[in-house]
């Protein structure tokens, strides 16, 4: 009789032994999970804010781990999204349209106008800074580039042929725009 007790608390013993095993096991694989996490959230865009003015000066070898390839072969390597592609060309969305790649307000909706022209179009900016102008003669042509001004990607251009009050017609790859709506 006591030697089956012995047994008896023995096994116990042992069960609860194992139990505390795998609850300290499982607690470590959800803290490694968690980890994990952490860095895939690491590994997205760091640069990306809303309400930060700071100018951000980043390699395009960095930026090309952060943007996805569309949006970096037109940020980072000027290039144009296949004309009537963008979902903003004719998108009436009320709100504000950021810098995909840093969150730079550019243009707020109420300046978008339906241009024709196979891209989304804006009559003027948020704000001055909010855009850096540069010529461009690129193609045999002579246009003005707009690129963000806080981290410098390739918006798209600037022509003299836009509706009233500005004349000016900001045609803007929808790739590089983040919508925040209102
Ligand atoms: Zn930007």
């Amino acid at each position: 009789m006591l030697v089956s007790i012995f047994v008896t608390t023995i096994m116990s013993m042992y069960k609860l032994l194992f139990l505390v095993l795998f609850i300290s096991q499982t607690a470590c694989s959800q803290t490694s999970n968690k980890a994990n996490t952490k860095n895939n959230s690491m590994s997205k865009n760091i640069y990306y804010s809303t309400t930060n003015k700071e100018k951000v000066v980043v390699p395009d070898s960095v930026w090309k781990q952060i943007l996805s390839p569309e949006v970096y072969a037109v940020a980072r390597q000027k290039g144009t999204e296949r004309p009537f592609s963008s979902p903003f060309e004719t998108s009436k969305e009320v709100g504000t349209y950021h810098c995909v790649a840093c969150g730079n307000p550019l243009f707020k909706s109420d300046t978008k106008f339906d241009s024709g022209c196979g891209w989304p179009s804006f009559f003027d900016p948020i704000a001055k800074g909010a855009i850096i102008y540069t010529p461009d003669n690129t193609h045999g042509m002579t246009r003005t580039e707009v690129q963000c001004g806080k981290c410098k990607a390739h918006l798209g251009h600037v022509f003299e042929d836009g509706p009233p009050p500005t004349g000016l017609r900001y045609c803007i790859n929808g790739v590089v725009l983040a919508l925040e709506k209102k």
